[in-house]
């Protein structure tokens, strides 16, 4: 922790960040995200297993987005992927970003994309025991029992957009949810409004989702609407041999034409 501290205070010294966007004590035992311009500030900064949110959502927020050359804290390697696929579609500039990963005995700090990738190159992506799990169950399901699993949970959704607001990949300023002229999707949480909402929403995150979580953690009723999304993610992987936040260089699979595509669908 006091490593972290250290060299966030030398970057700021040193002029070579504006702030470090990382995490402060919140309520009770969480973690909330936090921005320190000045050495005052980063002494709240705190790393630990609490520091769950991925901070990548952050960046692409105006307010931070505006404030200069910026260190991330990236405690769960989905931070490093979330920033290659940034800048894989043009979002984030490679080098614009230092990411200051807490490590064993120090902290580790990345400053370009090929850095992130080696550094990921040495952490396996795992899906939490309880995610594969259930993944597993739904893959493993008849496709009208797995609609129907997806109908039941859609039937909770409150339209709240918590999902959506918490993603680091859905940072469109004006979202499609939100058009009313013309309105392309319900407002209202009934059964077709809350379905086309989720089955649109996944479609735009497959080949992109870099499989952090965030969704479904934000979900105040307990949908596990992340897993939409891995499942999805897992499919283009199969397909296509590429998954959201492998690199920063690839190309999306799902908006690009190659002459050698397997186009199965049209056969
Ligand atoms: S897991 Fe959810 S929040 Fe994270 S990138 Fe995928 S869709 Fe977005
Ligand atoms: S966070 Fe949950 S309740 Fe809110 S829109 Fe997403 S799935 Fe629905």
């Amino acid at each position: 922790m006091e490593s972290l501290k250290q060299k966030a205070k030398e970057l700021l010294e040193a002029g070579e960040i504006k702030a470090v966007l990382g995490y402060a004590r919140g309520t009770s035992d969480t973690r909330r995200p936090h921005v320190a311009m000045s050495a005052l500030e980063v002494d709240k900064l705190v790393a630990d297993q609490a520091c769950t949110t991925n901070l990548a959502n952050l960046l692409m927020k105006h307010e931070i987005k505006h404030l200069g050359k910026l260190a991330v804290v990236a405690s769960r390697p989905s931070t490093l992927r979330s920033l290659l696929q940034l800048t894989a579609e043009h979002q984030v500039a490679d080098g614009a970003i230092l990411a200051l990963v807490p490590a064993e005995g120090g902290v580790k700090q990345l400053g370009t994309a090929q850095a992130f990738e080696e550094h990921l190159a040495l952490v396996p992506q795992k899906k939490t025991e309880k995610d594969q799990a259930l993944l597993d169950r739904l893959k493993a399901m008849p496709r009208a029992e797995r609609f129907a699993f997806w109908q039941k949970e859609f039937s909770r959704c409150m339209k709240c957009y918590a999902c959506r607001n918490s993603c680091p990949m859905c940072y469109c300023e004006r979202c499609t949810m939100d058009c009313n002229r013309p309105q392309w999707v319900p407002v209202p949480s009934h059964a077709v409004g809350n379905q086309e909402y989720h089955l649109v929403r996944a479609m735009h995150l497959a080949g992109r989702c870099v499989e952090c979580g965030e969704c479904g953690r934000a979900c105040p009723v307990g949908i596990p609407v992340h897993l939409l999304t891995f499942f999805a993610e897992d499919s283009v992987r199969a397909q296509f041999g590429q998954g959201g936040g492998a690199s920063a260089t690839i190309d999306n699979a799902l908006s690009t034409f190659r002459p050698d595509d397997k186009e199965t669908f049209i056969r």
